[in-house]
């Protein structure tokens, strides 16, 4: 284990709300765990504006994304999208059941898209990079490419968010080819998907603890070691106030922001595992050239 950046209950971003398993920490903001994944709901209920769900969750969350959903934002709620930071089996395994049974658009990078449309699986996880973790998920392993095809649209080229005023989408890859990010630049604030962790994930004991940490991408799937410090660099670069990644609690502050910068400077001690493919470039099937989605 290689050493960890270490974050106190005073870098956790304090809760507004907690209804049932939905815990809400912006006015437009909240968020519930299924197992270990965060799913996010963006859209604040008291302005009654669109909401957009961000990822949706493991195979197993559908039914309790809509229950959180209504809860939320009333019986009957729909989104006006769905984003995905990425399309790992973790963050797209209820996309299929969600985009049909709403019938809303899901948007993602291009270089996710093969991913999202029945033409490419993700390799089964290396369960040495990641055993605390894929322990407790075998079971949740996809069997067959997810396909949305029909609801599946790319995100916009001048990276605004559709459903989300005010954000733009940030190109993260590293930890998958068409990994993205999402920023508001108002009031700081960062969805970051898998480009960084708050908890660790190489045990289960950090599996279940979420204890508050700042890490790297988590160890199992990410391919590219070296655009994935690239990716954490320009997070850090960002300053942000406010974070919440695809897996731990959402972190705020100063402290935050100077574990994110340790983790930045010192990436490759910190995050890249012994035999971390760092000076590889891997061939990465479907790679564009495309400059509008750098
Ligand atoms: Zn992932
Ligand atoms: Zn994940």
């Amino acid at each position: 284990m290689t050493n960890q950046i270490k974050l106190t209950d005073n870098d956790a971003a304090p809760l507004t709300e907690a209804a049932g398993d939905l815990k809400v920490f912006a006015p437009d903001l909240a968020y519930r765990k299924f197992s270990m994944v965060n799913v996010i709901f963006y859209g604040d209920p008291e302005k009654g504006q669109d909401w957009v769900l961000i990822d949706s969750g493991l195979p197993t969350s559908a039914s309790g994304i809509v229950e959180s959903a209504q809860h939320r934002f009333g019986s009957g709620a729909r989104p006006a999208a769905i984003i995905m930071t990425h399309a790992h089996f973790d963050h797209a395994g209820s996309i299929e059941t969600l985009a049909r049974d709403w019938d809303v658009p899901v948007y993602a990078h291009p270089l996710e898209m093969p991913y999202l449309s029945g033409q490419a699986s993700y390799p089964p996880a290396d369960p040495m990079a990641g055993g605390g973790l894929l322990a407790v998920l075998s079971p949740l392993f996809p069997r067959s490419p997810v396909d949305v095809s029909t609801h599946l649209q790319m995100l916009p080229a001048d990276r605004t968010v559709p459903g989300m005023p005010g954000w733009t989408w940030i190109a993260t890859p590293g930890h998958a080819p068409g990994h993205v990010s999402l920023w508001r630049e108002s009031d700081r604030t960062l969805i970051a998907g898998d480009a960084i962790v708050t908890t660790g994930q190489e045990s289960i004991y950090e599996v279940m603890n979420q204890t508050l940490e700042m890490h790297g991408p988590p160890r199992y799937l990410t391919p590219d070691w070296m655009e994935a410090e690239e990716s954490v660099q320009a997070l850090a670069a960002l300053e942000p106030e406010l974070v919440i990644s695809g897996h731990g609690r959402p972190a705020r502050g100063a402290g935050m922001r100077e574990a994110l910068h340790r983790l930045a400077e010192n990436f490759r001690a910190v995050a890249v595992p012994e035999g971390g493919h760092y000076d590889r470039k891997p061939a990465m099937p479907g790679k564009s050239d495309s400059d509008a989605y750098r």
